[in-house]
């Protein structure tokens, strides 16, 4: 099995897609991406628009020949959009990758206006029917009943994990839980995985509470402890105080917790996070904006990092056979190549 996480936070835009290479098939889980419109009362900035654009040609080589594509919920951020912005994935241009490939989608139940707009819109792009892939099982693929997106208590949707084993082992996305509810916590620790991709908790906004910091940060513990490697990203890294918690985690437990740009050897581009420092280190011209509006611009000139590890991929039998060796601790090292420049420059702090 062979994993590529192509875009979230750590990796410079919000989403959680992830290409998968298991036995015959290519799976592409979660193909969409977005940047929030304003953080800090900034616009985003030319830097985070070129990194998108970087994600978004690597989203739409994964959907090329794809046998199967998992939406595991309709938030903007994760699929192909009708009305894209200039920094989303628009459901036109990639429409014609989409009609032979298997689909397994979050079923139409309790899904908000919004999304369910939105699944309908992608139904009538695609010009087919988006099955329902609630506790279903297709080979190497499995997914979960629904679980929350989120507070179990507050109506914000719910999304469904996709589950992946061959004989390397087993790889579960579990997409935008954010650590804030057990039932999806008792779900992944008894599919056993050996690698989970999930969102962490959503630090940086007001409505989370403290008690429920505690609990995602004791699920997160309960997590880190049951498997091999964790990943946290997403909502957890749109601040650099989830990079923090991401870094506490690992020393807490001594286990293998990274975020997605660590697994996958890349620079931590936390461009959300950093916006205000990004205007500060590289002003933006005057009516930029209103010219990339008008598609009158491009990135060229904001295009920081050279995309060299855009046809990576981690191998999961290359982590077993480290693992074999027995040490945690040298694996986690391993994992961060050698000399690699883990911060993006001019753009950590
Ligand atoms: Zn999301």
């Amino acid at each position: 099995m062979k994993i590529k996480i192509l875009g979230t936070e750590s990796l410079g835009v919000r989403g959680l897609s992830c290409e998968v290479r298991i036995e015959n098939r290519k799976v592409v889980i979660d193909p969409g991406l977005a940047l929030v419109y304003r953080r800090y009362g900034l616009l985003p900035h030319p830097v985070q628009a070129a990194v998108g654009e970087r994600v978004r040609m690597k989203i739409t080589a994964a959907l090329e020949n794809a046998t199967d594509i998992v939406f595991s919920h309709f938030h903007r951020d994760h699929i192909p959009l009708l009305d894209a912005n200039p920094f989303q994935l628009s459901a036109p241009q990639v429409a014609h990758l989409f009609r032979i490939v298997r689909l397994w989608s979050k079923g139409s139940e309790g899904l908000s206006n919004h999304m369910a707009l939105r699944r309908k819109a992608l139904i009538e792009i695609l010009g087919r029917d988006l099955p329902n892939a609630e506790n279903q099982k297709d080979g190497p693929l499995k997914f979960s009943l629904p679980v929350p997106h989120g507070n179990p208590n507050v109506t914000s949707g719910k999304v469904i994990m996709t589950r992946m084993e061959d004989g390397d082992g087993v790889f579960v996305h579990s997409s935008d839980i954010q650590l804030l509810d057990s039932e999806a916590l008792e779900i992944i620790l008894a599919w056993q995985p050996d690698i989970v991709l999930a969102s962490g908790p959503a630090l940086y906004h007001t409505s989370l509470s403290p008690r429920q910091q505690r609990q995602a940060w004791n699920n997160a513990v309960r997590l880190a402890n049951g498997v091999y490697i964790l990943i946290l990203d997403h909502h957890l890294l749109r601040s650099t105080a989830g990079l923090r918690w991401v870094e506490h985690l690992a020393s807490k437990t001594g286990r293998n917790v990274l975020c997605a740009a660590d697994f996958m050897g890349h620079p931590r581009c936390l461009l959300e996070a950093q916006r205000v420092r990004l205007y500060n280190d590289m002003p933006v011209p005057d009516g930029w904006h209103e010219a990339d509006a008008r598609d009158e611009t491009d990135t060229s000139t904001f295009q920081v990092y050279t995309g060299t590890q855009d046809n990576k991929y981690v191998s999961m039998a290359a982590l077993k056979r480290m693992r074999s060796k027995g040490d945690q601790a040298a694996c986690r090292c391993d994992l961060y190549p050698q000399g690699d420049n883990r911060d993006m420059e001019g753009v950590n702090d």
